[in-house]
């Protein structure tokens, strides 16, 4: 079966930055489940990946723009540490999740300066060619009540 829209695709993955520096992968552990043709994936992967039958091996390379994007200063503001309440000792590193014009963000907060907190609404990513290994092992049609979720259901997916 090939990859197109609304199939649940099971990969294994290892993603690598230009240095060759492993950032994330599912190798040894559970492969990744998700569903093509919903944005589950950074765009450049899940183009690569469309049309590609069950047992295809790819390496692919993601342009940032197609990725986790290109960093934007706009997405980077100063603000009061009294704004971010309940968040408890606020300490460089720590990520909060926030509701912009373009929908639910996360904002890491890159300096704690006197009273105030900038918070980076970068992707840790952003700027970064990113170099895939792929393994497609697994292609079917998606459940009806997968697609209304919108996301997959059992193995590499979710339980409930
Ligand atoms: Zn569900």
């Amino acid at each position: 079966m090939d990859i197109t829209a609304d199939r649940v695709v099971t990969i294994h993955y290892t993603l690598k930055d230009d240095s060759g520096a492993v950032l994330d992968s599912s190798s040894g552990g559970e492969p990744l489940a998700y569903i093509q043709g919903h944005g589950n994936l950074v765009a450049g992967l899940e183009k690569a990946l469309e049309g590609k039958p069950d047992g295809t091996t790819l390496a692919v390379v993601v342009p940032a723009a197609e990725g986790y994007g290109v960093r934007d200063e706009g997405l980077i503001q100063r603000v009061p540490k009294r704004s971010l309440q309940g968040a408890g000792d606020i300490k460089k590193g720590m990520q909060f999740q926030a509701r912009t014009e373009d929908g639910m963000r996360v904002f890491t907060v890159a300096a704690v300066v006197g009273d105030m907190v900038t918070l980076d609404g970068n992707h840790p990513l952003a700027d970064q060619t990113l170099h895939f290994d792929v393994e497609v092992v697994g292609v079917r049609e998606a459940t009806r009540e997968e697609l209304e979720h919108g996301h997959v259901h059992g193995a590499g997916g979710h339980h409930h």
